[in-house]
């Protein structure tokens, strides 16, 4: 196997890619090489910048350099050592329409050249195109991928099987789930540039969520085109392993500025909000007067360092567990992220079947978009599955969250505690205590410790979504055991009445006798008092 995966978080993951040349670390971005137009010597690119992999495009080089890339090999043409991966003119058909080569010349090309990961001559989708014409580029990209494997003669290149279907969800399955049978090493998606371009990172969402789950697992997924560093985490997260930017050195050449939150032109800029060796010691005025040659340089070099720096991040984010927040950070920098984040939570139950449940960091909990966490779906499925309460109890007592973790340790409930204690042994071995906290709903109170119920920080007051999951999960709980009787003891200013009126609610549908104590109502004496007296007549009843 070429690809060994060390570490996860969601779908992303931390992999090595053994190519032929060396072994490369995943999550990682190909700068795209232009022979023809280089802002910076691919070389520079490993020694300065640390990419150990760039791509560059094998039709282009045929045409421009045809047989000189074969007689001195292509990491002599570039001067590169590290990995080569070579894209095969798909991207010409796009843009051009057509390109004036076929499959076999390119595939042998590409292995004359010995680039260490190449790509079969797949057909773009694209965005504006009828379904029709989608299915077509489908059928005939899956058409030559069946071809390819009697053409190729080498086995020591990796060889990509892009998956193609554009907007076209259904197209993309299909699509996934054929090429995924063929052997190929790593595998693509294609033409997602212009659903960016159009700003819908939802639809992306789709496109590789559908595509993660039609292919197998554990082969390295290709974004090919995504090159914008407030993307990279959203699409990590997805399950994407490998990024190709051209957009380093097109932005550079259009005057534009990229930071993980967004890009900037140059001259709407009053300061360059970045530390790296290029942007240091400078402004953005002098920059703007440097000639035009520098000034691409310039920006080129500075677009990598931040491309670089973002994965980094990320790899980091995956090693403490902390992807997700890394992903809810980067989405608060455009609406169209964040609606591409709340589509993650279409595909909770898959994420949640592949990411780790046991982390280094607790989780922060900022709103509902949360709610789609893979701990939050893990306690749940976990909770429905496989726990049912102790036999001997009758009495449900809710308790509301605490302000410290774990529940049982808490002050407010060292007084419920002696409550319990106060009662008849034979009573108070009647009563279950589960307490209700954001975002995972239901906890009994055994379970209190388990990872992560007591480790997790929850921004307040909760919003009107979150209470509702909650809620909605103690009547579902409530639901599916036989209590005799549930006790509520209710905040109603953290938890308005809702966690009430569905405990009434699913109470009176299943006969269930229900009664609850308002805890900001009184002094904490008088609740208490009130407490038991309801427990006493519950079992006197
Ligand atoms: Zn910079």
């Amino acid at each position: 196997m070429s690809f060994e995966i060390k570490e996860k978080d969601l779908l992303g993951r931390i992999g090595k890619l053994k190519t032929k040349t060396g072994v490369i670390e995943t999550p990682l971005l190909f700068p795209v090489i232009n022979p023809s137009i280089q802002p910076i010597p691919p070389k520079r690119l490993k020694a300065e910048f640390g990419f150990e992999a760039v791509i560059t495009n094998a039709y282009i080089l045929k045409k421009r350099f045809q047989d000189k890339p074969c007689t001195v090999g292509l990491h002599n043409f570039l001067d590169f050592d590290g990995a080569i991966m070579t894209d095969s003119g798909a991207y010409q058909i796009l843009v051009y329409g057509n390109v004036d080569i076929n499959q076999t010349e390119i595939v042998k090309y590409q292995e004359q050249i010995g680039s260490d990961i190449a790509t079969i001559l797949d057909i773009p989708t694209g965005w504006q195109v009828t379904l029709e014409q989608a299915e077509e580029t489908v059928s005939e990209t899956l058409k030559r991928a069946k071809a390819f494997f009697k053409l190729k003669t080498r086995d020591d290149i990796l060889w990509v099987g892009p998956v193609q279907g554009g907007r076209h969800i259904d197209l993309v399955r299909k699509s996934a789930c054929a090429m995924g049978k063929l052997p190929f090493q790593i595998h693509a998606l294609g033409s997602p540039t212009e659903v960016m371009e159009n700003y819908r990172y939802d639809v992306l969402v789709d496109m590789i969520a559908t595509a993660k789950m039609n292919l197998p697992i554990e082969r390295p997924l290709h974004l090919f085109g995504a090159g914008h560093p407030t993307m990279f985490a959203l699409a990590v997260a997805m399950g994407c392993d490998l990024f190709d930017s051209a957009a380093y050195a097109l932005y550079a050449r259009e005057g534009r500025y990229m930071t993980e939150n967004g890009t900037w032109r140059l001259g709407e800029l009053d300061y360059l909000h970045c530390q790296c060796p290029k942007c240091a010691s400078t402004t953005p005025k002098a920059v703007l007067e440097m000639p035009q040659k520098e000034k691409v340089t310039f920006l080129a070099e500075h677009n990598l360092y931040v491309c670089n720096a973002e994965l980094r991040r990320i790899k980091q984010a995956i090693k403490d567990g902390r992807l997700w927040e890394h992903v809810e950070m980067r989405a608060h920098a455009h609406p169209a992220l964040f609606t591409a984040l709340k589509k993650i939570g279409n595909y909770g139950n898959f994420i949640e079947k592949h990411s780790p449940t046991i982390k280094r960091s607790g989780v922060f909990f900022s709103d509902s978009v949360g709610l789609a966490r893979p701990e939050v779906a893990h306690f749940r499925n976990r909770l429905k599955q496989r726990y049912s309460p102790p036999k001997t109890t009758k009495i449900l007592l809710l308790i509301p969250q605490t302000r410290k973790k774990p529940f049982h340790k808490a002050q407010e409930f060292n007084k419920i505690k002696q409550v319990l204690r106060h009662m008849d042994k034979k009573v108070s071995a009647k009563i279950h205590v589960c307490f209700y906290a954001a975002p995972f709903g239901l906890i009994p109170l055994e379970l209190d410790e388990v990872y992560p119920l007591s480790q997790h920080e929850t921004a307040s007051p909760l919003d009107h979504e979150t209470r509702a999951y909650v809620a909605n999960q103690i009547s579902d709980y409530i639901d599916r055991t036989q209590y005799d009787t549930v006790v509520l003891l209710q905040d109603e200013q953290q938890w308005s009445d809702i966690v009430k009126r569905l405990c009434r609610k699913i109470c009176r549908e299943n006969g269930i006798d229900f009664k609850h104590v308002n805890v900001k109502a009184e002094g904490t004496k008088t609740i208490l008092t009130r407490l038991e007296m309801t427990l006493q007549k519950c079992m006197s009843e």
